[in-house]
């Protein structure tokens, strides 16, 4: 598919965390941020193969950020690409997981409602 017309030059938006203005490349924070955010990943990372089993909080304490912060590493799979696991809560039962979004269960339930769906838009095309 070809670009739309008019959006030939950059994309403006505004850092995910500071909020300046600046121009998209592959990040969605600026570098300065992105600087900031890496060295706390770094420390969060020590402290969790260090203190295997603790919390959100703990970890958020320790490196001295924010439970979200913690919560968008997770959320962005950067602890299990690093092999870590931390526990934290399934998005739809609030059931304490260590890997993924949400639990085996609601995952499952989820396909099953996905199937579901694709196959009613099947009988509502005929
Ligand atoms: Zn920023
Ligand atoms: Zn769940």
């Amino acid at each position: 598919m070809a670009n739309p017309p008019g959006q030939a030059g950059p994309k403006l938006i505004s850092c995910r965390i500071c909020g300046v203005i600046m121009v998209k490349f592959s990040k969605d924070v600026c570098q300065k941020c992105f600087q900031q955010e890496e060295e706390i990943f770094q420390r969060a990372k020590d402290f969790l193969k260090a203190n295997p089993g603790v919390s959100i909080a703990e970890v958020a304490k320790a490196v001295q950020t924010t439970a979200a912060q913690i919560d968008f590493f997770i959320a962005s799979g950067r602890f299990e690409r690093v092999g870590l696991q931390i526990a934290h809560t399934c998005q739809t039962c609030n059931k304490t997981i260590k890997t993924g979004l949400i639990c085996p269960e609601c995952s499952k339930d989820l396909k099953e409602k996905v199937t579901r769906l694709q196959q009613d838009l099947k009988k509502a095309k005929g």
